[in-house]
C-alpha cells in the first residue's frame, strides 16, 4: 500500500446541512489537500425512514457552494464504489455470512420482550446493561430450526470478553474502552439493513481510508467499530474526534443559537469564503495570529496537530467581521448580487427592477457597504 491519505465524509442525508457537518467535511478536505491525499465523499443513508434524495443534493450544493470539493465518490466515481450504503447491500451481506461462517457472529432470536426483562435486570443490579450472549449458545440445529420457522432475527458480533479496546486519536490522545461493557451488539436488524457502526466499518476499510476525521459524538461508536476491525482483520485507520461546537453559552449549538444550516447562512448573505475561513478557526489554530485564510492558505497550513481538545464555541460576532472582510473584495456588481435579494424580500426593490432601478439600487449598496457585515444587513442599512 503506498502511504498516501485517504479520507472521507459521510453524512446522513437526513435534514439540513449542519455547519457541524460543514467544519467535518472541511477538515477532511483540508487534511486531503494539505497531503496530497484523495478525498471521499459517500453517503450513509441505512436509516431508510429519514434519509432522503432531497436532503443528498442539500448536502452536495453546499459542499460545491463552499468549494469542498471531492476526487472520489457519489456523482464524481470512483474505483471503490457504490458510494451510497443502500447501493452496498449485497456487499455487506457477502462479509456477515463471512463473520457467521467463522463462527464471529451469530442470529439472535430474543424477542425485545425478553430483551428489555434482561435490561432491566442488569440495571437493577447496577450493572451496564449489555446483551448476555444467550443465543451465542444456541445448537447449530436449533438455529436451523428456528430460521426454517421464519422467526424473526437479527445478528450479533461476538465482542471479545475481558479486552481493553484501545486507539491513539489524533485530537483526544490515547482512549481506552472495556470490551465487557460493548456485549455482542447488533450488525444487522430484524429488517435486514446492517446497522451504522457495521457500515462503516466496512466501507472504511474498503474504500482504504486511512485516517477518520469526524465529530466527538462518533467517539463512544468507536469501540464498537474497534471488534469489527478485529473481526476482519483489517487494519484500523487513525481516528481524529473533533471537538463539539457550542454556542456561546457553552451549550451545544442548536436552532436556539440562531442560523445552524450552511443553507440558512447562504440565505442570509454570507459569503462562502468566509464561512470556510470561519470554520477552519473552529477547533483549528494556527501557528500565528492571522484570522483571514483564503483556502489556498488553508490547504497549505491546516494540520491535524494543531486541532484543539477543548470545544470551540461559535462566535457570530467573528463570522461578521470575517464575512466583511470578504464583503470589501466584491465590485459594486457583486455585492449589488448578493444585496438584491434581501432588498426584494423587504419589498425595497421591485422583483424584476429596470436597468435604471439597477443602477440605482447599485449605487445604494455601494453607499451602504460599510454597514454591511451580510447580504440580509442590507434591509437595516437602508431603513435608518
Ligand atoms: N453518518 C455519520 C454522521 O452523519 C458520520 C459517521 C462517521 O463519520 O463515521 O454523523
Amino acid at each position: 500500500m503506498s502511504n498516501e491519505v485517504r479520507v472521507r465524509f459521510a453524512p446522513s442525508p437526513t435534514g439540513p446541512f449542519h455547519i457541524g457537518g460543514a467544519r467535518s467535511a472541511l477538515f477532511n478536505y483540508l487534511l486531503a489537500k494539505h497531503t496530497g491525499g484523495t478525498f471521499v465523499v459517500r453517503i450513509e443513508d441505512t436509516d431508510q425512514k429519514r434519509s432522503t434524495r432531497e436532503s443528498e443534493e442539500n448536502i452536495k450544493d453546499a459542499l460545491k457552494w463552499l468549494g469542498i470539493n471531492w476526487d472520489e465518490g457519489i456523482d464524481v466515481g470512483g474505483p471503490n464504489g457504490p458510494y451510497r450504503q443502500m447501493e452496498r447491500l449485497d456487499l455487506y451481506k457477502k462479509y456477515t455470512d463471512q463473520l457467521l461462517a467463522e463462527g464471529k457472529a451469530y442470529y439472535c432470536f430474543c424477542t425485545p420482550e425478553e430483551l428489555e426483562a434482561e435490561k432491566e435486570a442488569q440495571m437493577a443490579q447496577g450493572e451496564t446493561p449489555v446483551y448476555s450472549g444467550k443465543c451465542a449458545n444456541l445448537a447449530p440445529e436449533t438455529v436451523q430450526q428456528y430460521l426454517a420457522e421464519g422467526r424473526p432475527y437479527v445478528i450479533r458480533v461476538k465482542t471479545p470478553k475481558n479486552e481493553t479496546l484501545e486507539f491513539d486519536d489524533l485530537v483526544r490522545g490515547h482512549v481506552s474502552f472495556d470490551s465487557n461493557k460493548v456485549g455482542d451488539f447488533v450488525i444487522v436488524k430484524s429488517d435486514g439493513i446492517p446497522v451504522y457502526n457495521y457500515c462503516v466499518v466496512l466501507d472504511d476499510a474498503l474504500m482504504h481510508i486511512t485516517h477518520v476525521v469526524r465529530a466527538e459524538e462518533h467517539l463512544s461508536n468507536t469501540p464498537r467499530q474497534l471488534v469489527l476491525y478485529h473481526a476482519f482483520g483489517f487494519p484500523v485507520p487513525t481516528f481524529a474526534h473533533v471537538s463539539l461546537i457550542l454556542g456561546k453559552d457553552k451549550k451545544k449549538m442548536s436552532k436556539r443559537h440562531g442560523a445552524t444550516s450552511v443553507q440558512q447562512y447562504r440565505d442570509l448573505g454570507y459569503l462562502p469564503a468566509a464561512i470556510d475561513n470561519f470554520l477552519a478557526l473552529l477547533g483549528w489554530t494556527p501557528d500565528s495570529d492571522q484570522e483571514i485564510f483564503t483556502m489556498e492558505e488553508l490547504c497549505q497550513q491546516f494540520s491535524l496537530d494543531r486541532v484543539a481538545k477543548n470545544p470551540a464555541v461559535f462566535d457570530i460576532e467573528k463570522l461578521n467581521w470575517i464575512n466583511f472582510h470578504y464583503m470589501k473584495e466584491l465590485d459594486e456588481d457583486q455585492l449589488l448580487e448578493l444585496c438584491l435579494p434581501h432588498l426584494q424580500q423587504a419589498g425595497y426593490a421591485a422583483a424584476q427592477p429596470s436597468a435604471e432601478d439597477l443602477q440605482w439600487l447599485k449605487h445604494l449598496c455601494a453607499a451602504m457597504r460599510e454597514h454591511v457585515q451580510y447580504g440580509a444587513q442590507i434591509v437595516d442599512a437602508v431603513k435608518v
